[in-house]
């Protein structure tokens, strides 16, 4: 692939930068990223990833445009209200960047779809809000050795990890290994969120992506940020692999995303535990 005198110029502040170069934004270019949810996450991930020129970007989500949603889903504006978020999103996205193929999959992902869906990226990023849609994307990104950038946030929180258990690292059943009871934890609908956190925990699934694809810097491998906007902390945490993790321990109880429950939940921005 050699890059055109636009893309150059389009370009030139990551290729001016040693780490990137024009080999890193021809990787950018070749790369491609699926979007699980494009809401309080999935918004500000897309819009990193479609400016920053990776090449194909496949965006899911089978709920529509509400008016509540558009305090922190950037990516919907007041004229969308009631039109497929997909929609909405992949207008705004094409317009920002003719470089970019933009896939959408409007219908619900489900046990029956995902892994022939995601099998065709590279990287999937979890924008989703519900614990059974996590589960069912990780166990999903494991059997087809998929790279996962996970995010979650709840009123002022949130938290950003990677999962590449087919490198040998964690999953995340090995950091959460059960599913909290049902009611336990609040839906984004109850408990409410400040919508500029959200973006910040996208802004930063989009980097950790970003850096996956040109192999920079200290990833979130196996480690879990944990974000605080009201008093601005950040802390990380190692996460270990679990030998006795149901999915990717030695002796494994999950053989197939069948096993997994439904999930029936929009995507927009999540409790996290
Ligand atoms: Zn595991």
């Amino acid at each position: 692939m050699r890059l055109t005198e636009e893309q150059i110029y389009r370009y030139s502040r990551h290729i001016l930068l040693p780490e990137v170069g024009g080999v890193g934004q021809e990787k950018l270019l070749k790369s491609r990223v699926f979007c699980l949810g494009i809401g309080g996450l999935g918004s500000p991930v897309a819009l990193y990833l479609v400016a920053a020129g990776v090449g194909t970007i496949g965006i899911a989500d089978s709920d529509t445009v509400d008016i509540s949603n558009l305090h922190r889903q950037v990516l919907h504006y007041t004229d969308d209200i009631g039109k497929p978020k997909t929609e909405s999103a992949g207008e705004k996205l094409e317009k920002l960047n003719p470089d970019v193929n933009i896939i959408l999959h409007n219908g619900l992902i489900s046990k029956d779809n995902i892994r022939g869906i995601i099998r065709d990226y590279d990287i999937v990023v979890d924008g989703s809000d519900n614990f059974p849609t996590r589960y069912l994307v990780n166990d999903a990104c494991y059997f087809e050795k998929k790279t996962l950038v996970s995010g979650a946030i709840f009123q002022f929180e949130g938290q950003v990890a990677v999962f590449k258990p087919h490198t040998g690292g964690a999953c995340y059943r090995c950091l959460y290994p059960e599913l909290p009871p049902e009611g336990i934890i609040p839906s984004c609908q109850e408990a409410g969120i400040l919508g500029a956190a959200a973006g910040a925990i996208g802004t930063m699934q989009a980097l950790e992506t970003l850096k996956q694809i040109l192999e920079i810097g200290e990833p979130l491998t196996d480690r879990l940020l944990v974000f605080n906007a009201l008093n601005m902390s950040f802390n990380s945490v190692s996460i270990k692999k679990d030998p006795g993790c149901r999915l990717c321990g030695g002796s494994p109880s999950i053989h197939g995303v069948d096993e997994i429950s439904q999930p029936d939940c929009d995507f927009e921005s999540s409790p996290i535990s």
